[in-house]
């Protein structure tokens, strides 16, 4: 996967997050698009289905991408005070398993 992608739904949603890769996006019309952990506590199932099923995403939505930099580039994303992404820039990967 490489970019960003909407996420359409909590299946989808729900695979992101266990394949545990990338950032997550969230915009708001009425705010600026934050930039989460994929695995961040902020990300919540009632907060989705709000925004995305609910709201049919006329106030905002979800995203997946692949870094910080596509983020910044493509939504102007924040980072989020709470999950910090800036805090794992390093891939995990490079640890070993
Ligand atoms: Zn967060």
């Amino acid at each position: 996967m490489a970019g960003f992608k909407e996420i359409e739904n909590f299946d989808e949603l729900r695979r992101l997050r266990l394949a545990d890769e990338g950032y997550f996006v969230i915009t708001d019309t009425a705010r600026h698009a934050i930039i989460h952990k994929v695995n961040a506590k902020c990300i919540n199932a009632d907060s989705f289905n709000l925004k995305v099923t609910i709201n049919a995403r006329k106030q905002g939505s979800y995203y997946w991408v692949d870094s910080i930099a596509t983020a910044a580039r493509e939504f102007g994303a924040e980072r989020c005070k709470v999950c910090k992404p800036e805090l794992s820039l390093v891939d995990p990967s490079t640890f070993g398993r």
